[in-house]
């Protein structure tokens, strides 16, 4: 499992509270796709929801073009639940099918109502939490 390092967790945290009452999104990015997690790349949630994300497209290509520069690599994707369980819900499973559907990712859930955070893969479907 990719551990979270505590300062990620601070900083996704403080997104995640700043972004309320709707979700919080974002990268986390690594030096290898199975490496550490080293820090959060946060990224506008189009949707401006309190029940869903969509990362700003331009902001996320942008992302993705520095994390390359860097030698860089996207880990998971971690998102805010303002008041719900630090799980992935029907949306996201829904949204995972396409966006990964291999299971590459780390599905990362930060749960506001008690700041709770859980990291998950999700592969045809079905979520593991990890
Ligand atoms: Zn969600």
């Amino acid at each position: 499992m990719s551990e979270i390092p505590e300062t990620v967790r601070a900083e996704m945290l403080a997104h995640a509270k700043a972004c309320l009452p709707n979700e919080a999104c974002g990268y986390l990015v690594g030096d290898s796709p199975a490496g550490r997690i080293q820090r959060f790349v946060p990224i506008t949630n189009a949707a401006r929801s309190p029940t869903r994300f969509v990362f700003e497209p331009h902001e996320q290509l942008a992302a993705e073009q520095a994390i390359d520069a860097a030698g860089e690599q996207v880990i998971g994707i971690a998102h805010s639940h303002p008041n719900g369980e630090p799980a992935p819900s029907a949306v996201d499973i829904d949204d995972a099918r396409r966006f990964d559907p291999f299971g590459m990712l780390l599905h990362v859930v930060i749960a506001l109502t008690t700041g709770e955070i859980r990291s998950h893969r999700i592969i045809n479907g079905e979520v593991a939490s990890v």
